[in-house]
């Protein structure tokens, strides 16, 4: 019997000619994926094992950007997630059980801690905050139920460069797993596991997008019995990822190395060109002295990146401050970083124990703009602290 054409549209009888063989990777879409047979039926998460499921776990394009991320910071597996704090809740989800504790910098990223400190808490995990500049003596910390560590070099706004290695020793003498947040270094510039890290995870809506319109984030990792652990977590949180956006995740990739070289140039030169105001007593750009573990970064690192933040003096107050970054024309304000857009924005009343700078610090992105305009637009914004 010939089919209505209302079932026509769902069971249509035509095909188009295979073989295109397209330079990227497309754009694949789908929920249901289907079976062989009935006897293949499986919601294993685990698509290498299985073949493919159910889209939640994956499809070729994300798959593709994981084996990519994979081979970049030369880890075994990656799991793509929604954006970066999916990633960190990712993980926080997989090593903690409820009477646990976790170790984290105290310059780590503000939502990391917000997890931390009102998610982990209520499933019954202690954290605790270190100074990040600790290195080996972290040893003295690590307690018997210590599920998990946590580092992020440099930290976040106040740039702290952390002696990893030495860290990841004492964590693993312990037998406890240490996590890094390698969104700074865009899962290139440090290398992770070198560096004796064993799960590392990245804001892949940074660097990797490097267009400020997309939100994902990666957890890598070296360890078989890590990839089953963070593949079941993944499948249970159901952390589906738009095709859509891994293909621009794709793309960004693409564009990656000549865009770092670039913005580390300019970030160079706008920090080294604040550095000499009077106003700045200290630039904390991880490739310049005055920021905290510097040497670390000549030590460990292999460039820097768009990211620095520049003390005032106390004479500069809050006001003045607004006034400046408000001033400015080209630096638009907002979170966020690692796009083509000059970024810059105020943090006053950090959370922060070792090294409180008040309501003196402002934070830049440096963009893909050419420098000799922002300098500037930044000429221009100082002349408001002299009015
Ligand atoms: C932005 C950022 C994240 C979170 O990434 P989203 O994709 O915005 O969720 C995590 N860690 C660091 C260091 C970041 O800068």
């Amino acid at each position: 019997m010939p089919l209505d054409w209302r079932t026509k549209l769902v069971h249509p009888h035509v095909s188009v000619s295979e073989g295109f063989k397209s330079l990227v990777t497309p754009v694949y879409r789908g929920s249901t994926t289907l079976f062989e047979s009935a006897t293949n039926v499986t919601d294993h998460w685990d698509q290498r094992h299985v073949r493919y499921s159910y889209g939640l776990y994956g499809t070729p394009t994300s798959f593709e950007l994981a084996a990519r991320i994979t081979e970049l910071e030369d880890g075994a597996h990656c799991f793509i997630t929604p954006g970066g704090q999916a990633a960190i809740a990712l993980i926080d989800l997989t090593f903690v059980r409820a009477g646990g504790h976790v170790l984290l910098p105290e310059s780590v990223y503000g939502p990391n801690r917000d997890i931390a400190d009102r998610l982990l808490t209520r499933l019954g995990v202690e954290s605790e905050y270190y100074e990040p500049l600790i290195g080996g003596e972290i040893g003295s910390m690590i307690r018997d139920n210590t599920q998990l560590i946590w580092c992020e070099s440099p930290g976040s706004v106040t740039m702290e460069v952390q002696d990893v290695p030495a860290i990841a020793a004492a964590a693993h003498r312990a037998g406890v797993p240490l996590a890094l947040d390698n969104t700074y270094a865009a899962g290139v510039l440090f290398d992770a596991f070198a560096h004796g890290v064993d799960i590392t995870m990245q804001a892949l809506t940074k660097y990797v997008g490097g267009h400020s319109d997309l939100l994902l984030g990666s957890v890598t990792i070296r360890e078989d019995t890590h990839y089953a652990a963070l593949g079941d977590t993944h499948q249970l949180l159901g952390m589906a990822v738009s095709p859509d956006d891994c293909s621009l995740a794709l793309r960004g990739l693409q564009t990656l190395g000549v865009r770092l070289q670039q913005l580390e140039e300019s970030a160079m030169t706008v920090a080294r060109w604040c550095a000499e105001q009077p106003e700045v007593e200290m630039v904390l750009h991880p490739a310049l002295p005055d920021c905290p573990g510097h040497d670390l970064w000549e030590r460990d690192f292999t460039g820097s990146a768009s990211v620095f933040s520049v003390v005032f003096t106390t004479q500069i107050g809050p006001e003045a401050i607004v006034r400046l970054v408000d001033s400015l024309t080209l630096f638009k304000i907002g979170y966020s970083w690692g796009g083509v857009t000059s970024l810059a924005i105020p943090y006053f009343d950090l959370p922060r124990r070792y090294r409180p700078y008040g309501s003196r610090l402002v934070r830049f992105n440096i963009g893909l703009e050419a420098v000799d305009d922002l300098l500037a637009d930044l000429e221009r914004g100082f002349t408001t602290l002299r009015a």
